[in-house]
């Protein structure tokens, strides 16, 4: 039997977002009307495989959700956008990952994660993709399942040469340090350099003083992202970070921003591979930057044919 040499895996979340629009946030015990309601496929893992295979790439995702209709319902979704489902696990004795979300009419938002069956991914499912993992060009992982699942997937990743994208979100107290040197790109947003480093990151001249640090813990580059100013490269062996703006246009949600972001670095990186860092950073920008115009997450990510030839 050979095995299919996937382009980007990733391993991690598969969440179901519940968003009920209203007027206010209901106090506790009341009920209220609200005017509108949706269901968003969402979790950090699957957005960024989502991502990557809307740009083209050949893309599998290693995740748990629950034999329930929310889990079939995900595992279609993976399949309408390409991704290969053969190691998405179904659990009978837990949910599928679920965020139950309400939003004012100010954007205010109240919401309740339950991670169900994201829990569950372990090292049964590492290992039955593991001949895979060790044929793919860039494996991706977050922190929106167990920690020690990552940290085993990233080693399985490492200890056969390919590329690993380490995004640490959400933050959790504690991240173990392994995380970087694990890491060929670490990437992560301002609020998580921030809690990572214990220091202010609200300019650019504190990206870099924190970039610097977290380069220092081990990782073989790291890069920040910082919303709309775009974002920073720092890489081992140059001394001089790189700053990377993004293109100024009128942002309407940036749900998601960040998965796109990565998804679209994971899709760089696997097929071009000589591509320098911040080449592939200034495309991941303009990537998500179209994602920042549209509403909700994966909803707003663009495929290939959206998106002008020069990103190819
Ligand atoms: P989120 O949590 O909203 O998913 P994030 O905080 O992880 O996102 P950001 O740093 O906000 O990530 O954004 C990731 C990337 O998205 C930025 O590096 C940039 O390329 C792009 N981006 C985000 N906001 C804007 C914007 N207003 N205009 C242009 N590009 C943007």
């Amino acid at each position: 039997m050979t095995t299919e040499a996937f382009d980007v895996m990733v391993v991690g979340s598969c969440m179901t977002d519940l968003v009920s629009q209203a007027p206010r946030l209901p106090k506790a015990g009341e009920t209220i009307h609200g005017h509108k309601f949706f269901i968003g496929f969402g979790g950090k893992g699957a957005n960024q495989c989502i991502q990557a295979a809307r740009l083209g790439a050949n893309t599998a995702m290693v995740c748990k959700v629950g034999k329930d209709f929310f889990g079939d319902n995900y595992i279609q979704n993976f399949k309408d956008n390409g991704v290969h489902t053969g190691f998405v696990g179904q659990a009978s004795d837990a949910a599928t990952g679920a965020a139950s979300i309400i939003v004012n009419d100010a954007g205010e938002n109240v919401i309740v994660i339950v991670a169900g069956a994201n829990m569950l991914l372990g090292s049964e499912e590492l290992q039955k993709a593991l001949p895979a993992i060790t044929h793919a060009k860039v494996l991706v992982c977050q922190l929106e399942v167990s920690p020690q699942t990552s940290l085993l997937a990233l080693r399985m990743a490492q200890e056969n040469k390919v590329k690993t994208i380490f995004n640490p979100a959400p933050d959790i107290p504690d991240m173990d340090p392994e995380f970087y040197s694990l890491s060929d790109v670490f990437c992560c947003n301002e609020t998580e350099a921030e809690l990572l480093t214990g220091s202010s990151v609200a300019n650019l001249e504190e990206a870099h003083r924190a970039g610097q640090e977290l380069l220092k813990r081990g990782c073989a580059s790291v890069i920040i992202t910082l919303g709309p100013q775009g974002c920073v490269v720092f890489k081992a062996q140059e001394s001089d970070p790189k700053y990377v703006p993004a293109l100024a246009v009128t942002a309407v949600d940036s749900t998601g921003a960040g998965d796109s972001f990565i998804g679209a670095l994971a899709f760089y990186m696997a097929h071009y591979p000589t591509m320098p860092l911040e080449e592939m950073a200034q495309r991941a920008n303009r990537v998500a930057g179209v994602s920042v115009q549209a509403v909700g997450a994966q909803t707003s990510f663009p495929f290939k044919k959206d998106l002008p030839a020069q990103l190819f």
